[in-house]
């Protein structure tokens, strides 16, 4: 397979060939016709698979340019994680002039509070700071499309699960959810058993 065999537009494939990923990895190959078909997904994967382009490339696509609110909520487990993700979305959305915003820990929220004022298409997070954004109304979340819960193993190992729950449910509930790990203990089944919409399960 080729990302030319996907419903992609020639902006993302131009983005894709700029980047030299030539061909999809086992992971693309899997999530993004699901994701371009609004499936919800449990992934399990590693990092290094190039799980974040599986996500970004079918998001960046299906965001709409001209919509002003946020559309894909993802959540991160750490800043460094929710920095790299944020570029990678700028990357893989460049011809489509997607706009990427990061809130994170540790980083003044008036910054971010300015970027979130402006339009945005997407925005990456770690829980915490997402949540001190929603209680401050400078994150508004009723155009929001598309969660992703990156590193769910992680999360959880971080005490951040009950976080990610209550960050959920402020969100639409006609949305597509894929949630991302690289192992699938209890408490991660429990989420996807309780916000998503009978998901397909993908293993790499
Ligand atoms: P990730 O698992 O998302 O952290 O990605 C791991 C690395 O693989 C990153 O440096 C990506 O830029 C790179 N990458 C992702 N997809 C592809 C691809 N289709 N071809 C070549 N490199 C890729």
């Amino acid at each position: 397979k080729r990302f030319e065999d996907y419903k992609l537009s020639d902006e993302i494939i131009k983005a894709l060939t700029e980047l030299e990923y030539k061909n999809p990895t086992e992971v693309q190959s899997k999530v993004i016709p699901l994701a371009l078909d609004k499936k919800d997904l449990v992934v399990k994967s590693q990092t290094g698979s190039g799980k974040t382009a599986s996500f970004g490339v079918p998001i960046c696509e299906l965001v709409d340019w001209m919509e002003n609110k946020p559309q894909a909520l993802i959540l991160t487990p750490t800043r460094e994680l929710a920095i790299q993700v944020k570029e990678d979305f700028t990357n893989i959305g460049r011809f489509k002039r997607i706009k990427a915003t990061a809130v994170y820990g540790k980083q003044p929220i008036a910054i971010q509070k300015t970027e979130l004022k402006q339009k945005t298409h997407v925005v990456v997070g770690t829980p915490g700071r997402v949540s001190d954004h929603i209680e401050r109304g400078t994150l508004v979340l009723d155009k929001i499309s598309y969660l992703i819960i990156d590193e769910a193993d992680e999360m959880l190992n971080m005490g951040f699960i009950e976080q990610v729950e209550s960050i959920i449910k402020e969100l639409p509930q006609n949305r597509v959810t894929m949630l991302f790990s690289a192992t699938l203990p209890e408490a991660v089944k429990n989420l996807s058993q309780k916000y998503m919409k009978t998901p397909t399960d993908i293993e790499i």
